[in-house]
């Protein structure tokens, strides 16, 4: 049975770095629909020209577009064994979308990770998170230095800062997307008992092994 996770919290609580971790260690197709819409921006397609302005200004994509590429993504072979949902589903009518997709393949979320964080340490994550073009892989300049300043350890490409990782936006994001469009997808889950919450304010090594034995608690079970 493949195991499906989403991803929960608000922007800079650490999902995409724990995401990119935990998919290359479980064989889970990393899905992250912040990563897909960036990639859609670069190459100029007719999605990244409808999503780059709301994304700049930290406002959420229509539904229906980001419906759209996860039906795409999740009927690909690498999801067969299972995905981890990192930014998706932000609405509600995203979350219904979601559980119809599975559903129509006999599958099922097995729990929904919710990061829990302050706003202070969020806006002091992103203020310093830079990202690799090539591939998006994530960097702090303090808490995970590339090697090299500014180069992508994996890749060697540039690292740069994203638009939307401005103080002014960082608040617009957690007020409208956490705080206010999250709020009765996180209840929806609440209510279905699959919420397991996550202090991840907490160095990166100790959020890992925390979700580490949520996972293998999980794979136990199944
Ligand atoms: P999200 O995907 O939730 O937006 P990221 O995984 O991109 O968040 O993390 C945001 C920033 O914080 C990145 O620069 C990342 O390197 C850094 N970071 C991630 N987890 C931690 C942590 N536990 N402690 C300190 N910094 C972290
Ligand atoms: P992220 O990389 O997850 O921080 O997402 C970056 C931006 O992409 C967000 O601020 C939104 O503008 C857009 N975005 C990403 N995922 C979604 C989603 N599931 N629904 C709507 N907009 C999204």
């Amino acid at each position: 049975m493949p195991l499906d996770l989403v991803l929960m919290g608000p922007p800079g609580a650490g999902k995409g770095t724990q995401a990119a971790r935990l998919a290359g260690e479980r064989g889970l197709a990393h899905i992250a629909t912040g990563d897909m819409l960036r990639a859609a921006v670069a190459e100029g397609s007719e999605l990244g020209r409808q999503a780059e302005q709301i994304m700049a200004a930290g406002g959420l994509v229509p539904d229906d577009l980001i419906i759209a590429m996860i039906r795409e993504r999740l009927g690909r072979g690498d999801a067969g064994r299972g995905s981890l949902l990192d930014g998706f589903p932000r609405t509600e009518g995203q979350a219904v979308a979601l559980e119809a997709m599975l559903g129509s393949q006999g599958r099922a979320i097995a729990a929904v990770l919710v990061f829990d964080v302050q706003l202070a340490t969020l806006i002091e994550r992103l203020s310093g998170r830079r990202v690799c073009r090539a591939a998006g892989h994530v960097y702090h300049l303090v808490h995970s230095p590339p090697r090299s300043d500014g180069v992508c350890d994996l890749d060697g490409s540039e690292l740069y800062q994203r638009d939307d990782d401005r103080p002014d936006v960082i608040e617009t994001r957690y007020r409208k997307q956490w705080q206010d469009a999250a709020a009765p997808v996180l209840e929806h889950y609440r209510r279905a008992g699959l919420v397991h919450e996550l202090d991840a304010a907490r160095p990166a090594g100790e959020v890992a092994d925390e979700a580490d034995r949520l996972l293998d608690r999980l794979v136990g079970a199944a």
